[in-house]
């Protein structure tokens, strides 16, 4: 079980009935369908909504994410910029930070208790080959700092220097997913849990053997559209300490519970808790031939030991101290690494962002609502909107390319670790990875 559920209740939802007619059914009752359930009620409040889950609200990725409301986008501006003008892709970069404030404002106004606290971002360097990618790659919203300067943040052995945003905020995800769908609840929308939905060859939602009527259905299980070529689930991990003393905090900072992750190919991320523990992820878990997914892929055991060590060569004193979590979950990766926003005037689907959904799932599912209730405005002219993504390889090259990459990301930062440079293994990788 996560962290986060271990430390949030989770209510029953009085679903009413499923068979009337509706006018938009969301099937998955993650942040992307509720946030679109959240968007619809607010401009409509006489929309009759219904979300369905086939498990409990949040038991996706939502619910067991490592906590940062960022706002980072999975592809870089450079790739952006052969499709969209400089304008676009700005407009995306302030409306995904005005989506953290959004979100930080609802849970206020909704009194939420999900601990959200805006602090920023540091992505650390601990060698220079990874100081020297990080200055020539720094985006918009970063600034550079000093290995003094990030050592007065964030004292992470071996940091050399890192890049800042004042953009994200730690949460708590399971508090927040709960709070919203309690909201949606108060506001007139229909939860159904434990209700598995299919899609007919007509796009017509399906539970059991009965077709639910609707004038608008949204596809929001990311992760979940698997065993196709569309996207692929990618597992990632995470453990937690136990509450850590308030001596350890003067040693490491992290006072602005800022969050961090090291600037290696391999992802990694953490965020100190409001409980004053220090919840970490990474990548690094195998991909799964066919693009299918496997429960048993979020409790590797070596995987979690990986995080965990890793989590001791950058802060000793934790050598000390227990994990007492670890759990994990699957991101959705498409292709091209760009998320999705698709509406044909009845049917639409959105996710695909590979590990960064919790603030984009918010952007996404208002573009999505402004696609449903036929609005133009700025928002539905982003770059994900009715975006196309291309397939992945067929099997086996799909399996061999995505096992091959997470593994040379291994090696690619145990190259730059050893050189002080770039890796140069990792400039061939790019363009098979596609990212
Ligand atoms: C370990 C981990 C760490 C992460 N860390 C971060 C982070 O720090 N910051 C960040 O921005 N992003 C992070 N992410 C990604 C982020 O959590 C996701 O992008 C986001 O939660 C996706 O939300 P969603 O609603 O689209 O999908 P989900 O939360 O997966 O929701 C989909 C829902 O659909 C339901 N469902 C599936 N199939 C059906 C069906 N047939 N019928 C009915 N219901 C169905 C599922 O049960 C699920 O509840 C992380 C992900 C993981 C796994």
């Amino acid at each position: 079980m996560s962290l986060w559920w271990s430390q949030t209740d989770h209510p029953e939802f009085a679903s009413g009935r499923l068979d009337q007619m509706w006018d938009v059914v969301i099937v998955g009752g993650g942040f992307s369908g509720l946030w679109c359930a959240h968007h619809l009620i607010t401009s409509d409040p006489n929309l009759k909504i219904a979300v369905l889950e086939k498990s409990t609200v949040g038991s996706g990725a939502s619910g067991r994410n490592g906590g940062w409301a960022s706002s980072l986008y999975p592809i870089d501006d450079a790739k952006m910029l052969k499709h969209f003008s400089q304008d676009i892709v700005s407009s995306l970069h302030t409306q995904l930070q005005e989506s953290i404030d959004a979100i930080g404002a609802f849970a206020e106004s909704e009194k939420i208790e999900c601990d959200f606290h805006k602090g920023g971002s540091l992505l650390i360097a601990r060698n220079h080959g990874q100081f020297t990618r990080l200055r020539e790659s720094i985006e918009e919203g970063y600034v550079i700092l000093s290995k003094e300067e990030t050592q007065a943040k964030i004292n992470m052995k071996g940091a050399v220097g890192s890049a800042f945003t004042p953009h994200c905020a730690a949460l708590n995800p399971a508090a927040l997913v709960v709070g919203l769908a309690l909201s949606l609840e108060r506001r007139g929308v229909s939860i159904f849990e434990n209700t598995f939905a299919t899609f007919s060859p007509d796009n017509t939602v399906i539970v059991g053997n009965r077709s639910i009527t609707s004038k608008s259905v949204v596809r929001a299980i990311e992760a979940y559209h698997a065993n196709t070529r569309e996207q692929l689930p990618i597992y990632s991990l995470m453990v937690a300490t136990e509450p850590l003393p308030d001596r350890i905090f003067d040693e490491i900072g992290i006072h602005n519970r800022e969050t961090f992750a090291e600037c290696a190919h391999l992802v990694t991320y953490a965020q100190r808790t409001a409980d004053n523990r220090l919840a970490i992820g990474g990548r690094g878990a195998p991909y799964i031939w066919g693009s299918r997914r496997k429960d048993s892929n979020e409790t590797l055991v070596g995987i979690h030991e990986q995080i965990r060590i890793m989590a001791r060569r950058w802060f000793p004193v934790l050598r000390d101290f227990e994990f007492t979590h670890a759990w994990g979950g699957a991101v959705a990766v498409t292709r091209d690494w760009a998320a999705y926003v698709r509406f044909d005037g009845t049917y639409g689907e959105l996710g695909g962002y590979a590990g960064d959904g919790v603030t984009l799932s918010y952007l996404a599912a208002a573009a999505m609502a402004d696609l449903v209730l036929q609005k133009e405005i700025p928002r539905t002219r982003l770059p994900f909107i009715q975006w196309k993504n291309p397939m992945w390889e067929r099997e086996p090259l799909r399996w061999l390319g995505v096992n091959s990459a997470i593994k040379l990301s291994e090696a690619a930062d145990t190259e730059e670790r050893i050189t002080g440079r770039p890796s140069v293994l990792m400039k061939f990788l790019a363009p098979i990875t596609g990212q």
